[in-house]
């Protein structure tokens, strides 16, 4: 035996483990089998036969038998979150607050029987889930405790959706259950979740403590299965809000089941966030860094810091560094204080890492893994650097949810912001240096929802968190995520008027035009062009006679418009000021040519000289609050409970595709440009398909007050089969369509391609005229994104 003479001097750890007894008490207690929570009761599947196993990764020892939802029982779950929601809404605030504030406490009391049951369910350490875990999960219900106390006065209008489908992974399990349900009761709503298979465990607890915080029946429902039961409560008509963290696979297969539902969706998907260290980084605490990155949570995190980029003069002495620390690394026992890195999830995900890890090495990667010791039960990985990986290699592109890295360097800063960009996501990143401009610099280049400077996997209730571009949309967390459970009141007038019946090829004109004849061309990267099929569109007037012809755009014209946007990127970087100057200046001269646009309504719908003006005068107006907002849509700092700050910046979406409705095609028109130019988006825009002619004299408008190519491109022509090819597009960032209930979602489904932000009508009709629905900040949210940028503070 050693004494304490000679542990001194070799400084070995010895075991530290944590005590599961009570737990396993627990577990005993349920007949280490559970039903699911129903309306405040412990209820038992309609098919009994129907159930899973729960494995302890590390012992592999069976934990409990997990019950299957089926449709029957998901009807049920859905059908209680109903009947409950009623009296749920109606609460006050403070009503609703004081019951998270239980569940805060609640939280905050039985952490350690969490932390362990956690670590017993999903492998990992017990000194992350007693740390991280379990305390984050609180501060959520807390936060979102002040969020329903103040609901009222910070979100006026607004109101709940409904009932509420959460499906959430294995990796966080009782994190992401309080990412879910705090901000969706909060707001009022009723919520039913689903944890994932692997670890249903403290769901289930959560049921029980839900019931001791006073959380009244119906308003959470917990209900377990796989897969399919994911599918059945995300594809239930009454369900009327998807959350789901996952995959990007299953995200995509979620956004085209819902498609054209009318639920709101948030999707936080996978990652392959960057890890960039410059040469005047603090090496040393990049490796921690690293180690917090990609090595904690064995390396299952979403937004794992999974691929190195290294600035090339300090690769070699980085690498060195990474592989000493590496070789003191300890895997073993999760429920032991002292070890680095526990058991992955399942032997499924086992052989997933493994699959992907040879394949990278089949394709020319240089696999370097310490020589430490792996216990021998369990689902052990252990920590890998890949290096000499080309930027198309496998694990350079692929998602391997595991502790693996690979390694890349740079030589310039522009060239490591064109690495970490190169990937489909766009979840997090990390960047190391000792010069905050160098950081700031790529900070602002890197295109992902959270960016950490000189620390990496900082999470804060306050601070939301989601991805860009294949990493989903929607946040969780802060003011934004608040609005993912909330909606505006009476948002809409009156369903199927955004389309009138389509005028445009009568055969036989009665009326020729006046004047000069006139074919309006497409309006692409600054330049009139002629539409690329040579065919035209005959555009009536109110009286049935031809007005003029438009070009009909076809997928061509599409592509060419999509592309002198994607050139245009310098308007998202030009100042706030600059963009509201010129939108100042397109109302001016708007202004001066309102006779010419009055008689163009005229003439074309038929309205009434009053009318006419009115349209004018208000979409002038629609100009000047948009260059309003322009510079006054600010971000937020916040100061979560660590030494950071985080600045929260509304960035817009990129390449923004509208497609507007027939209605008031004038204010209609603006009312969606304007606020998406003001906010720096690039904007590809189908206009009225019965009356496009405002909009294409409105070229002239452009041309005229120093609009830069390629920030604003029309293409005219049928609005069904433009809206496809603008949803199926990947380098169309975001769509706002407004159209039939069917295009509606023909858009939403189509969009799964890229996972870009949609927001459609669904049929339904704006009243354009009021400002309290036809402006605002609902249009500007709608044009941006949150990235919130992390950096070291201490005051
Ligand atoms: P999934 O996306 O399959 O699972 C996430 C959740 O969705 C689970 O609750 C799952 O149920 C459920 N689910 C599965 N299919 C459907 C469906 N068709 N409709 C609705 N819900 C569904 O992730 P996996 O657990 O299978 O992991 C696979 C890979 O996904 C990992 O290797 C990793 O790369 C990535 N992943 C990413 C996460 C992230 O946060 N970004 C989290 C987890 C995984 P169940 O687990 O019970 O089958």
């Amino acid at each position: 035996m050693t004494n304490v003479a000679e542990i001194y001097e070799e400084m070995t750890y010895g075991p530290a483990p944590e005590d599961a007894s009570y737990v396993r008490d627990w577990l005993t207690r349920h007949g280490q089998g559970f039903g699911f929570f129903i309306d405040g009761e412990w209820i038992k599947p309609k098919d009994a036969a129907q159930t899973l196993d729960s494995f302890n990764p590390f012992t592999e020892e069976k934990l409990a038998t997990i019950s299957i939802a089926g449709a029957a029982d998901v009807d049920d779950a859905v059908s209680a979150a109903a009947a409950a929601y009623p009296k749920w809404s109606a609460k006050s605030g403070h009503e609703r607050a004081r019951v998270l504030y239980a569940l805060a406490r609640l939280l905050q009391k039985n952490s350690r029987f969490l932390a362990v049951l956690e670590t017993l369910d999903n492998g990992k350490p017990i000194r992350e889930t007693r740390d991280i875990d379990v305390p984050l999960a609180a501060r959520h219900f807390y936060h979102h405790a002040g969020w329903a106390q103040v609901l009222a006065q910070e979100f006026p209008g607004h109101e709940p959706l409904g009932v509420v489908a959460q499906v959430i992974p294995w990796n966080f399990p009782l994190l992401m259950l309080a990412w879910k349900v705090a901000p969706a009761i909060a707001a009022g709503n009723c919520v039913v979740l689903k944890p994932a298979e692997y670890t249903s465990l403290t769901a289930l607890y959560f049921a029980e403590l839900a019931d001791e915080a006073g959380v009244p029946p119906g308003v959470i429902n917990i209900i377990t299965g796989a897969g399919q039961t994911g599918a059945l409560l995300t594809e239930h008509a009454g369900v009327a809000k998807v959350a789901f963290t996952g995959s990007t696979e299953v995200g995509r297969t979620i956004r085209q089941k819902t498609a054209g539902s009318g639920k709101k969706l948030t999707l936080e998907l996978g990652g392959k966030s960057p890890f960039i260290v410059f040469e005047d980084a603090d090496l040393d605490s990049a490796v921690e860094g690293l180690v917090d990155a990609i090595w904690f949570n064995q390396g299952e995190v979403c937004c794992a810091g999974s691929r190195l980029l290294v600035e090339e003069g300090i690769a070699e002495q980085l690498i060195a560094k990474i592989k000493a620390r590496l070789e003191k690394f300890r895997l073993g026992d999760p429920l032991d204080k002292a070890i680095d890195m526990g058991a992955i999830v399942d032997p499924v995900q086992l052989t997933r890492i493994r699959t992907l890890v040879r394949q990278s090495v089949e394709e020319g990667a240089e696999k370097w893994q310490p020589a430490i010791p792996c216990p021998d039960t369990g689902s052990f990985y252990p920590p890998t650097l890949l290096t000499n990986v080309a930027p198309g290699n496998t694990a350079v592109l692929q998602e391997i949810f595991g502790p693996v890295l690979t390694v890349m360097s740079f030589r310039t800063l522009s060239e490591a912001a064109a690495l970490a960009n190169n990937t489909a996501y766009g979840l997090a990143a990390s960047v190391w240096s000792e010069n905050i401009n160098r950081a700031l610099e790529i900070a602002g280049h890197i295109k992902a929802g959270v960016v950490w400077v000189n620390t990496t996997n900082q999470f804060d209730a306050a601070c939301g968190f989601g991805g860009y571009r294949e990493s989903g949309f929607g946040r969780e967390g802060g003011r934004e995520g608040m609005f993912e459970y909330l909606k505006l009141k009476d948002e809409w007038m009156t369903q199927n008027a955004a389309v009138l019946p389509s005028r445009t090829n009568s055969p036989i004109p009665t009326r020729h035009m006046q004047g000069i004849d006139r074919t309006h061309k497409n309006y692409i990267g600054g330049k009139q062009k002629r539409a690329d099929g040579g065919n035209t569109l005959v555009i009536t007037a109110h009286d049935g006679g031809v007005a003029e012809r438009v070009g009909k755009g076809n997928r061509k014209d599409i592509r060419d418009a999509v592309e002198a946007a994607f050139k245009a990127a310098v308007w998202g970087t030009a100042h706030a000021h600059t963009r509201a100057q010129i939108l100042y200046f397109m109302a001016e001269n708007l202004s001066v040519r309102a006779k010419e646009f009055q008689s163009r309504l005229k003439d074309l719908t038929g309205v009434s000289s009053r009318m006419a003006k009115k349209e004018v005068a208000c979409a002038i107006s629609r100009l000047f609050s948009a260059a309003a907002w322009a510079d006054k849509f600010d971000g937020l700092v916040h100061a979560p409970p660590v030494r950071n700050i985080s600045l929260a910046i509304n960035e817009p979406l990129g390449v923004l595709a509208i497609v507007c409705p027939d209605t008031l095609p004038l204010l209609s028109f603006i009312s969606l440009l304007a606020p998406a130019m003001a906010m720096g988006n690039r904007c590809v825009i189908v206009p009225s398909q019965r009356y496009p002619l405002p909009a294409t004299d409105f070229y002239q408008i452009l041309e005229t007050s120093d609009v830069p190519a390629g920030i604003v491109n029309i293409v005219t022509g049928a609005r069904d089969e433009l809206a496809p090819v603008l949803a199926g597009h990947v380098q169309v960032d975001g769509l706002w369509f407004h159209g039939t209930a069917q295009g509606s979602r023909d858009v939403e489904r189509l969009s799964a391609t890229n996972l870009k932000r949609t927001w459609v009508n669904n049929g339904w009709a704006r009243d354009w005229f009021n400002p309290a629905k036809g402006e605002g900040r609902q249009f500007l949210r709608e044009a941006t994104q949150v990235k919130n940028i992390w950096l070291p503070y201490q005051d």
